[in-house]
């Protein structure tokens, strides 16, 4: 491992140049051997000679040794605002295969640390658990008799109670479910603790706002020391997609407080459910600088139950593989994984449809319309081929109102997408947000069970090869944010069981990067400022230990991030 000599501590003057391997993610120029940093600016960037020219002799040199500086990383869709408040709640994040005994005895253990009021733990994966199922009431009733418990699973969008939960929340067996949400039941109609999509938000924003109450301070703290550890991974700013009032009550507090260690692009949602849009406040880029206002985050389809719509023809070809791989070794578990998938539904358009679409198409075209006149840039959830198509139709049908607003219309996810799509999302110039760190993450469940051909998963080859602008994120805390770890995925399609998920689909370990810059500061409405090393941008930079595009893709996540700076100053420095 090279480690970067530094010969001047001249980060403190307002002027001084940088020199090593330089990689701007400017198409333009894109490699340099200094940079020259002034007010906060990065004024000259070339040819040595040329920068201490532009620059003048007294500025001071910081000579990086064998370490490469890039633009800082932008992470444009990172649930911050959710991370901070989850430092004080437990995380259950667990590995494949873990036994439900050992779910519920640390749930046990965390409903056993206080005496009253709501319990609230994250992170764990039905589908990770070696039964293949969320924990039952009784079960859950048993680690956690008495006080409420909301128990949120890795996604967000699905969620259990306890039978304290359901008295708090006032729902019983005979609740009929909420608009575009599930209590669900079992067959002879008793609740089985499980929650899904609104229902799941409605007792998330319940038990939130109980909790926060007494911790504004705390959730203050937090998200400070969140915004350091983002710095120490090279993150110098992310886009929060969903942020509900009462966080935006406290961002602009930590903005006036100037607790915010980098900025964060609060992209509003609705108060009582993230699922409603919120237009009524200022618009996209307006607020403070540290915390602007971000686009406007619409959900169009569920997490695990995204909508997704197939030929009949397409699901029998996917059924007979799934037998096939079973027969071929992969054995009973596929065939398993596959039944724990959403059941299909005939539409009135003789397709088979699965998932939760949250919008009908013409409500959908009016809520984009209404973001335009209100000057918000729009970031659609779309996971399944069916919300993108939406999605895209009413893109389609704003016919260019989106144009003039401060970024191109977002996708968020596009997790399955077959070639026609995304050839459509390139015609309609949208920025596809993806979080390639899914591939290790999740990526076993999907080569366990692939969606119908021709739909493919996270096709990041093929959006690049049709002209489609990537955006790199992580959707933290559904995934890790570490953006060196997300670009091996990317370049490698690796998965966590060592398996390679769609090999044809990996992009370059410079792409990967480019969707971490300069994607990442278009999808944020902010390339003129940030997002390439360039004149007259902001000095927004990262050091790293090596030169990525020098590194062979495997070793990518090996490389250190050695120093951050915001705007030419020193945020973070590796001891
Ligand atoms: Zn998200």
């Amino acid at each position: 491992m090279v480690v970067g000599v530094f010969g001047v501590a001249g980060e403190e003057a307002c002027s001084f140049i940088l020199e090593g391997d330089v990689v701007t993610m400017d198409v333009a120029r894109p490699n340099a051997e200094a940079v020259a940093v002034r007010e906060g600016r990065i004024v000259a960037v070339g040819a040595t000679p040329e920068v201490r020219a532009a620059i003048g002799d007294d500025a001071p040199v910081v000579a990086l040794g064998g370490a490469s500086v890039l633009p800082g990383f932008i992470d444009a869709h990172h649930h911050y605002c959710f991370a901070a408040f989850n430092r004080r709640t437990p995380d259950l994040h667990h590995q494949p295969d873990t036994p439900m005994e050992a779910l519920l005895s640390r749930i046990e253990e965390v409903a056993g640390g206080g005496s009253q009021g709501w319990v609230r733990c994250q992170g764990y994966d039905p589908g990770k658990l070696r039964d293949r199922r969320p924990p039952r009431l009784d079960e859950l009733d048993e680690a956690c008799p008495d006080r409420p418990l909301f128990l949120r699973a890795y996604s967000g969008h699905e969620a259990c109670l306890n039978s304290a939960g359901f008295a708090a929340m006032g729902w019983s067996a005979d609740t009929p479910d909420p608009d575009h949400g599930v209590i669900v039941r079992d067959r002879r109609g008793r609740l089985t603790g499980e929650i899904v999509e609104a229902a799941c938000y409605l007792a998330e924003a319940r038990s939130r706002d109980a909790l926060l109450e007494a911790t504004e301070d705390a959730w203050l703290a937090e998200a400070e020391d969140h915004g350091r550890e983002l710095l120490a991974h090279g993150i110098t700013r992310v886009g929060d997609p969903g942020v509900p009032p009462s966080f935006d009550t406290l961002y602009l507090r930590a903005a006036r407080e100037a607790r915010l260690p980098l900025t964060v692009h609060r992209m509003p949602v609705g108060s009582a459910s993230m699922l409603a849009p919120r237009f009524d406040d200022a618009p996209t880029g307006s607020g403070p600088g540290i915390a602007p206002v971000g686009p406007a985050k619409l959900f169009l389809d569920g997490g695990e139950r995204c909508a997704m719509c197939f030929s009949t023809s397409q699901v029998v070809r996917a059924a007979a593989a799934t037998l096939r791989r079973a027969i071929g070794g992969a054995g009973l578990a596929a065939v398993r994984a596959a039944s724990q998938r959403p059941r299909f539904r005939r539409g009135p358009d003789g397709l088979l449809h699965q998932g939760v679409l949250f919008w009908d198409q013409d409500a959908l075209d009016c809520a984009l319309q209404r973001a335009a006149e209100r000057g918000f840039q729009v970031a659609q959830h779309a996971v399944g081929n069916e919300a993108v198509s939406m999605g895209l139709n009413a893109i389609e049908r704003a016919e260019g109102a989106l144009d003039r607003l401060p970024g191109r219309p977002r996708l968020e996810h596009v997790m399955f997408l077959d070639p026609p799509l995304v050839r459509r999302i390139a015609d309609v110039g949208a920025i596809a947000v993806v979080q390639p760190f899914f591939i290790y993450d999740i990526g076993d469940g999907e080569a366990e069970v692939p969606p119908p051909k021709p739909i493919e998963v996270m096709p990041l080859r093929h959006m690049l090869d049709a002209g489609v602008i990537l955006a790199g994120s992580s959707d933290y805390p559904v995934s890790h944010f570490d953006v060196l770890s997300a670009v091996k995925a990317a370049a490698t399609r690796r998965t966590r069981l060592e398996k390679t998920l769609e090999p044809d689909q990996a992009i370059s370990v410079e792409d990967a990067l480019r969707a971490y810059t300069q994607g990442s500061a278009l999808a944020l409405g902010v390339a003129n400022n940030v997002g390439t090393i360039s004149t007259g941008k902001r000095a927004d930079l990262v050091v790293l230990s090596q030169n990525p595009l020098k590194t062979a893709a495997e070793r990518v996540d090996e490389i250190k991030v050695l120093r951050t700076y915001l705007a030419g100053k020193l945020a973070f420095s590796r001891s």
